[in-house]
């Protein structure tokens, strides 16, 4: 029998739908506010910026943008991440990554307070995650922990495989798959015999940016796959798994587009209720 879909769009449409009734009825000057700020005109960083945009006007939430040039200095963009940790109307800070080449993405990110820190990015955010500490969390590894819990199954003591170990997606992911203590292992391009590490996976979480690296027959029976990658191919989104061969083996897998996509911006509205102390 082929898995069943989980389908992350009406996921993420109904938690955007309760956010949105939890800030009904507030004046403006109530409502949670975010600050994105985009610097330089990478195409995919402002489709991203716009559908967060869009989101903030659906729920409720202010959102202060601000495009600034891809020439922008580091005492200019540092300047303005401290307005924006002074502002009272701002309650989170998001620099959409990638910054342009000569710009120090860490300092950037560890200029933002902790408190306003939306992307859970910061150090000592991190620090907090990986100690099993209350903290507010990368919004991509919350939105696939969401659309695991969707389907019910019990995570504690099954064997996970996080393909990819990047800051934002890998090791988010593993330190919070962990705390739910999943027996977790991760890979990378350096991981010997990666295919046979996969097939261990009773959950799948593959964030690669390879299309179809993950195969079909990688996958246990019964996996549950999670597929965050989003690559074009001919014009056409694809994920990081092999779609209709893994659909065949898996309990439940996440289509792309339609799966992890939509949650990591619902995920970023909850984030910024969270830190308006909605
Ligand atoms: P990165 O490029 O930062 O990381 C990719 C990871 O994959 C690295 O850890 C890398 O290993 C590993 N990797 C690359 N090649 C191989 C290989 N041949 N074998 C094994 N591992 C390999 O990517 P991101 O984590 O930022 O994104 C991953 C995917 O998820 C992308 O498609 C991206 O577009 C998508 N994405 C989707 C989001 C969403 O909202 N749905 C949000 C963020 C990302 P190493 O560390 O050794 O180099």
């Amino acid at each position: 029998m082929p898995a069943s879909i989980i389908d992350g769009k009406k996921i993420a449409a109904d938690l955007r739908k309760d956010m949105k009734a939890r800030l009904s009825g507030r004046s403006e000057g109530d409502r949670p506010g975010l600050a994105v700020v985009l610097v330089g005109d990478d195409p995919a960083s402002a489709v991203y910026v716009n559908q967060k945009e869009k989101a903030c006007r659906e729920i409720g939430v202010n959102s202060f943008m601000h495009r600034l040039p891809g020439d922008t200095g580091r005492g200019e963009l540092l300047a303005l991440i401290g307005r924006l940790n002074a502002s009272r109307e701002v309650h989170g800070i998001l620099v959409q990554l990638p910054l342009p080449e000569g710009i120090d993405t860490k300092e950037v990110i560890s200029a933002i307070l902790p408190q306003k820190d939306v992307d859970g990015f910061h150090p000592y955010n991190i620090g907090r995650l990986w100690s099993g500490e209350s903290t507010v969390a990368p919004c991509t590894p919350m939105g696939i922990m969401a659309l695991l819990d969707s389907t019910g199954i019990e995570m504690k003591g099954l064997e996970t495989v996080v393909v990819g170990r990047s800051n934002i997606v890998g090791k988010p992911a593993a330190a919070m798959l962990l705390s739910r203590h999943c027996t977790v292992t991760m890979c990378h391009s350096r991981t010997k015999d990666l295919p046979d590490v996969v097939r261990r996976g009773d959950i799948v979480v593959a964030a690669v940016g390879i299309p179809n690296f993950v195969t079909g027959e990688m996958i246990k029976p019964g996996a549950v796959v999670i597929d965050v990658g989003i690559n074009r191919v001919d014009g056409a989104l694809v994920g990081d798994v092999e779609f209709e061969p893994a659909l065949q083996r898996a309990s439940f897998i996440t289509p792309v587009p339609g799966g992890v996509g939509p949650m990591t911006i619902a995920m970023l509205m909850q984030n910024t209720l969270q830190l308006a102390g909605v």
